[in-house]
């Protein structure tokens, strides 16, 4: 499977068809998708179909000079927290399991308008909460780097699809990590944008004021393709930015001359795994010899981040999970009375961690501890946006680990919630102040694993970040490797 620029290219030559690429698709998730278990939901029959549709335009559009849509029968998966119509949503909730939506997420709107075929949807952490799509209630993705590891979460199985190379992109969702540390897992490109940048509407909400749609590929300059085209205000999300829409292409720059990069020291702490450490610092370094300016910086709230978050974005969701009470989506389990439909319903149907995070949110909501938790996390969350906005005074861009350590296997973690949102270290912050990141690969661990590292800019600077990306994937190829899932297989 190319990138989305060279199939894109492939398509408008008349070299395949969307036809030929969908089945093609199609075929490599039978193959591959047993092991991997990228994905929830399969759709080859409406996937051929909006593919051969493509097809007949493409071919009316040589005789009458037509103008076609930029992504015209390109197929991508979608992240299953994200609505698409006509095609179950579950957002990996038993809660959800047989929940059809009757209309699209803007994102996806605006994709399908753009011409993409979706095959499928891809496994999460339910509700996106999680680090390792271990939440989810249909199962664990694959590594295709190593099975028995996890890929990452929550955008877990769009992150697998574009490493196996399944499909050339597919879109994950960011609340407090979730493409970013997928990307870094996978060793793909992933992209999360500013807080406001794309439409939430159809994103069925975690923590409203962090949730974000992102995209996983291999490049840079396809994510920023993407952007493109998700981006901009919408009329059905008002935290949407009414902001100019970045361009689809980058490479306006040769090199890093004149970027400023900061490295903030908070980011390289002990307990990072030091191939971690030492591959950014390698990158950094190609980055300076291509021109780029690196100073040291201090993010002094950093250490916060992980209370903050783990206050702030539970909740959100013990709000936002409130409408799922066995009445307006997805299964019932009846009972007596309506309070007992309610407790029966949830209390069978939201996984574990979910349930955590609800209890854990509506404490520090509730009257007489809310002060002390979640008045004091806003203020708190206020500090670290600070940060970033005293950094980008003296920087263009933030970079860091994405994660201190690479992809662990399955089952290290699920023990101890909090070892798993400690992970989460590198990411939260960018959430918490609202800013963009991105997330692209840069080396290997000694067993093989791939390492990500991200930048960050400010808001509504996705164009800068993604050059830089861009930048550094024209003089490296880390991005052009690729697993081979089927090899563990005895
Ligand atoms: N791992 C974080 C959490 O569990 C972030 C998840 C996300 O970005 N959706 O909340």
């Amino acid at each position: 499977m190319q990138t989305v620029t060279a199939t894109l290219q492939a398509l408008a030559r008349g070299e395949v068809s969307s036809r030929e690429l969908t089945a093609d698709v199609l075929q490599r998730i039978e193959r591959l998708d047993p092991l991997v278990r990228a994905f929830l939901t399969v759709t080859p029959e409406a996937a051929l179909a909006a593919a051969d549709e493509a097809d007949r335009r493409r071919a009316a559009a040589r005789r009458t000079g037509e103008p076609l849509p930029p992504l015209l029968g390109l197929p991508i998966a979608v992240k299953d927290v994200l609505s698409t119509r006509g095609i179950r949503t579950t957002c990996g909730s038993r809660i959800l399991e047989n929940y059809i939506p009757p209309f699209d997420a803007t994102a996806v709107a605006r994709l399908k308008a753009a011409g993409v075929v979706i095959v499928g949807k891809t496994n999460t952490d339910e509700f996106a909460m999680g680090s390792s799509t271990e939440n989810s209630a249909y199962g664990v993705t694959h590594n295709p780097w190593d099975l028995e590891r996890v890929p990452g979460g929550s955008s877990g199985g769009s992150a697998a699809a574009v490493a196996a190379r399944m499909v050339p992109a597919a879109l994950g969702t960011d609340t407090g990590g979730s493409v970013r540390q997928p990307a870094s897992f996978c060793g793909v490109t992933g992209l999360k944008p500013t807080y406001g940048r794309v439409s939430r509407y159809g994103l069925i909400a975690y923590g409203s004021s962090l949730d974000t749609v992102g995209v996983l590929t291999q490049t840079a300059e396809d994510a920023a393709l993407f952007l493109h085209l998700m981006a901009g205000q919408d009329p059905l999300d008002a935290t949407s930015m009414d902001v100019p829409v970045p361009p689809p292409t980058l490479q306006r720059r040769e090199d890093f001359r004149g970027l400023r990069i900061g490295v903030p020291r908070e980011y390289f702490t002990e307990g990072i795994q030091p191939e971690v450490a030492a591959a950014v610092r390698a990158a950094l370094d190609l980055m300076a010899d291509l021109g780029a300016t690196i100073r040291e910086i201090s993010l002094p709230h950093t250490e916060y981040a992980v209370p903050v978050y783990y206050l702030i974005a539970p909740a959100e969701a013990s709000a936002n999970l409130a409408r799922f009470d066995g009445i307006r989506y997805g299964p019932r389990e009846e009972a007596e009375t309506m309070w007992g439909v309610f407790y029966r319903t949830r209390g069978r149907l939201f996984g574990p961690e979910v349930k955590r995070r609800i209890m854990l949110g509506t404490y520090a909501l509730s009257a007489g501890y809310y002060d002390a938790y979640y008045g004091q996390a806003q203020k708190v969350r206020t500090l670290i946006k600070r940060d970033f906005e005293r950094a980008f005074e003296e920087v263009d861009m933030i970079a860091a680990p994405v994660a201190p350590s690479t992809a662990f296997r399955i089952g290290e973690h699920t023990g101890d919630p909090l070892s798993m949102y400690l992970e989460d270290v590198f990411t939260l912050p960018a959430n918490l102040a609202g800013v963009p990141g991105v997330s692209f690969p840069v080396g290997f661990d000694d067993i093989s694993l791939p390492i990500g590292l991200q930048l960050m800019g400010p808001h509504f600077r996705e164009d800068l970040i993604l050059e830089a990306a861009h930048l550094y994937q024209q003089a490296t190829d880390w991005h052009h490797h690729q697993p081979d899932p089927t090899e563990d297989e005895e």
